[in-house]
This record gives C-alpha cells, sequence and structure tokens, in this order.
C-alpha cells in the first residue's frame, strides 16, 4: 500500500474540513477514493450514484490522466501520485478524441475570403492597432482578419466582461453578446465593464455603451434573450467563435451542443470561489465539454457563486484567457487550449494542466452520436420547468409576513439558517441558529427537540432544500421562508442589512 495526495476542489471542501490536499493509502485509485469518502461519508454522494458508480459528473485524473483513459478505479498507484477530483463547475460535457499529436494545427476559421475583400486599414486603425501590427504573429494582415472576424460572447458577467473588454480593444470586428439581466451593485465587484451608474440599467444597454467608447469601431450585437434550444442555432450560427462565459449548467450544454452542431470553436470559461477552470473545444479536432462531464450534476449538489462566493479578480484572469485563446483561434496562431484543461487557483497562484481526450462514445461529437440536434436543456440538468416545479420540489413555505407574526407569538419557531458563516455574519435574524447546509445531515440532532421549524437562507433555494431533508427526515412541523432574509428584509424589517 502506498500514500497518494488526493487533491480536492473548493465546492467538496468543506466535507473534509475545508483541506485542499489530503495523504491517503491505497493501491489503486478506487481503494484511494473509498478510502477517501469512508473517512469522509458526506462526500460519498458527490462522488458516488446509488450504485457505486463514479459519478458521470466528477472526472477522477490520476497525475494529468484521465482514469477513464487508464484503468478507471483498478489504475494501480505508486508512492506520490497525485489523484485530483474535478468535478464540472455550472456546467459540465464528455470528452472524446484522443489530443492532437504534438503542436495542433493553428486554427482555421473561414476568414480568409472576407480578409481579402476588406478595405485597408485606416490611418486611425493603424495608430490604435500599433503595437499588434509591430508583433510579427499579427501585423497589418492578422489585424484585418480580427476585424473581420465576429465573436459571441454568451453572459455579460464575470467572465464576459474583461472578454468583451479585451476582444474590442483588440479590434475584434463584430461582438455578439447574449444577456438579459440588469446591472446590480452586486455585480460591480467583478464585472468590470460596468459602472456605478449603471446600475438598474439592462447589462447589454451598458456594455454596448462601454465597447463603443473603447472603440468606435466595434460593431455590437445585443441579444437580450434567454438562449435555448429554439433560437441558440440561430444566434450562434453567424460568429466565428463562441465564448462560453455561463453560469449554469443548462446553458452551458447548450451552448456546447450548438458549437458542436455548427462545427464552431467553443471558448471555455468557468469560476467558483477562488479556482477556475478554462479549455477550447473544438469538437472537429478535440473533445467537447460532454466528452468532459457526460452528465451535469443534480440541481443542489453544486452550489452557484451566488451562494458560494466568487473573488472578485478570478472571473477577470479566467474571462482574459478565454479573450486570449479567442484571439489566437482568430489570427491561427500559437497553441490552443484544445485537448487541454487548465485549472487555477488563486489561493496557490497554481495553474495545472489536465489532458482531456475526446470520448469516442459521447452522443454528440463520438464516433456514432446519438444527439443530432438540441435538447430540452433544463429537463436534462433536473431544473424543474414552471410549470412542474409546484409537484416536483414542492416543500411547505412561509411568507415573511407570516413569519413575523409567529415569531411575535408566545412558542415561536426555531429558526434555522442554513447560509454560511460569512453570510450570517453580514446579517441574521435575531435567535435564528446558524446550520449550514452542508452540515445539515449531521447536526439534524440539535432540531429534534423543536416542536416547528423555520429554515431561511439568503434567497430561498438552500432552505427548500434543507426543509425538503427534514422532511425526508420524518420533520413535520417544517416550512422555508418564502424569498429568504431578503424578502424577510424587503416586506418586514427594512432596517436588515442586504447583499
Ligand atoms: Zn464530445
Amino acid at each position: 500500500m502506498v500514500s497518494v495526495q488526493v487533491r480536492l476542489p473548493s465546492p467538496l471542501r468543506s466535507f473534509v474540513g475545508g483541506a485542499a490536499v489530503t495523504d491517503i493509502d491505497g493501491d489503486t485509485v478506487g481503494e484511494v477514493l473509498s478510502r477517501l469518502v469512508d473517512r469522509h461519508r458526506e462526500l460519498e454522494r458527490h462522488l458516488f450514484g446509488g450504485t457505486g458508480q463514479l459519478r458521470n459528473f466528477v472526472s477522477i485524473y490520476l497525475n494529468d490522466e484521465d482514469i477513464r483513459h487508464l484503468q478507471r478505479e483498478s489504475t494501480p498507484v505508486r508512492s506520490g501520485d497525485v489523484v485530483s477530483i474535478v468535478p464540472a463547475i455550472a456546467g459540465g460535457a464528455p470528452a472524446g478524441a484522443t489530443p492532437p499529436a504534438g503542436r495542433p494545427a493553428p486554427s482555421e476559421l473561414p476568414l480568409a475570403d472576407s480578409v481579402e475583400t476588406s478595405p485597408p486599414l485606416t490611418g486611425d486603425q493603424l495608430r490604435r492597432y500599433s503595437r499588434h501590427l509591430l508583433l510579427p504573429e499579427v501585423g497589418v494582415r492578422g489585424q484585418r482578419r480580427l476585424r473581420a472576424s465576429k465573436v459571441l460572447l454568451v453572459g455579460a458577467g464575470g467572465l464576459g466582461s474583461p472578454a468583451a473588454l479585451y476582444l474590442a480593444a483588440a479590434g475584434v470586428g463584430e461582438i455578439g453578446l447574449v444577456d438579459f439581466d440588469r446591472v446590480e451593485a452586486s455585480n460591480l465587484q467583478r464585472q468590470v465593464i460596468y459602472g456605478t451608474h449603471d446600475i438598474g440599467r439592462p447589462k447589454l444597454d451598458s456594455a454596448r455603451d462601454r465597447l463603443k467608447d473603447l472603440n468606435p469601431d466595434v460593431v455590437v450585437r445585443m441579444h437580450e434573450v434567454h438562449l435555448s434550444s429554439e433560437n441558440a442555432m440561430e444566434i450562434l450560427r453567424p460568429y466565428d467563435v463562441i465564448v462560453d462565459g455561463t453560469d449554469n449548467f443548462p446553458t452551458r450544454y447548450l451552448v456546447n451542443d450548438a458549437a458542436v452542431l455548427l462545427g464552431k470553436p467553443n471558448v471555455y470559461g468557468s469560476i467558483y470561489r477562488f479556482e477556475g477552470q478554462a479549455s477550447v473545444f473544438d469538437a472537429r479536432k478535440g473533445p467537447c465539454y460532454r466528452c468532459l462531464y457526460p452528465e451535469p450534476p443534480p440541481p443542489g449538489l453544486v452550489p452557484s457563486c451566488a451562494e458560494g462566493g466568487v473573488l472578485g479578480v478570478l472571473p477577470g484572469i479566467v474571462g482574459t484567457i478565454q479573450a486570449t485563446e479567442t484571439v489566437k483561434l482568430l489570427l491561427g496562431v500559437g497553441e490552443p487550449l484544445v485537448g487541454r484543461l487548465l485549472l487555477f487557483d488563486a489561493l496557490s497562484l497554481r495553474f495545472r494542466e489536465l489532458r482531456l481526450r475526446k470520448n469516442p462514445d459521447c452522443v454528440l461529437c463520438g464516433t456514432h452520436p446519438t444527439q443530432t440536434g438540441l435538447i430540452d436543456y433544463p429537463a436534462f440538468c433536473g431544473v424543474p420547468s414552471p410549470a412542474t416545479a409546484p409537484e416536483a420540489g414542492a416543500v411547505p413555505e412561509i411568507a415573511p409576513e407570516g413569519l413575523a407574526a409567529r415569531l411575535a407569538q408566545e412558542e415561536p419557531p426555531l429558526l434555522v439558517d442554513v447560509r454560511s458563516p460569512s453570510e450570517w455574519e453580514i446579517v441574521h435574524l435575531p435567535g435564528a441558529t446558524l446550520i449550514p447546509l452542508a452540515e445539515l445531515p449531521d447536526r439534524v440532532t440539535e432540531l429534534t427537540h423543536a416542536r416547528e421549524v423555520v429554515v431561511y437562507c439568503h434567497k430561498g433555494n438552500r432552505s427548500g432544500r434543507a426543509t425538503r431533508l427534514l422532511l425526508d427526515l420524518g420533520f413535520t412541523h417544517v416550512a422555508s421562508l418564502r424569498g429568504g432574509i431578503e424578502a424577510y428584509a424587503e416586506k418586514v424589517d427594512p432596517t436588515l442589512p442586504r447583499y
């Protein structure tokens, strides 16, 4: 038996006391993983399905190789090996093909014709792009290529902000933006394309103004819609490169699938707390996102950035990497991030790279694809549609006003706050008990004496899951605060800080 290092991603660290790395003994990857979950029981449901199979949305690497391409769980380990657990972060896809041998050929985007027929650079453009023109890899021809190219950014948030700014500054001719949110104060910590005066404005209006100010030559196309199976092909089709800056799994799979079906490169980035991932999925030359993560995690297993938080500069780094890869693809220079998954950990300031291979069984880009069109992504990702939501996840709820009335009575309910300690520090309800959602299964005995329990979180999602858990454990008088402490502050107590 030898000792190996197991590296855990931040979403799973809370189940092992916060450790990023832990040493485990074993002779095979399977033994190491089973000892790991023996030691930390809460990890089990994240890593293994009901039948004991490794879940598809979790990739296990031995050093830099996916164990699916070795001997899976039977892969022997040697002393000093590193076993990495890499779960899908807000999205996922399977990987399939063998990575390109040696240095991959530069991209061949069908830009040549439009470059040849485009007018020469103007005097203003020669001055604006002079630092590019001095680079032999760009030059006048490369700059004209950029000007003739079209890039679609899906999501104008933390990743889309720096990507859009750098692509506009670089002189990409046409930038499409898909987003339908409005700018909120809590966006400004990382979404650097917006300013304080933009709060309340549609993101696309603000982003267009900023990009046009940065570079008036850029044509900004605004797609103020929710990207869906119905409109994705039509929206993606005119663009040369797709940049995935989404924050949810249904859109991530949708972007991947549409890009594969249209034969376009998909520049992927994702972020969580202090960690980021980036890759270029181009099914013509390498794996797609489904080759990496054939299925998404069930809703609730992976917290969103809104729940887990994110270091503000992290999307700046990952989004800038996405812009870098996009410019390289458009210019046809360098070695693209195809067949490689780049992992970045801001806390240790380390970049690591894992090899991705095309999955021959990928339903989308494998040798015998079974999926030839777009599907119903919310259903695929287990997100209840509005029509089915009431039956699917229904839990008893209490309105903020109702809770206020109950708290004023003689025997008030036990209030349980399932948010994180850092959220608790910002604001909490008087008399509440803090039990973060991840700790609830282990601390449920603390609630058994209560006649009635009301669970709350920030906006009502986590408390809904906690209520479901308590109901499943046999609690009968339990309810979730509808809209969370946010709604309570709005409807009942405006003196409570909001975040
Ligand atoms: Zn694939």
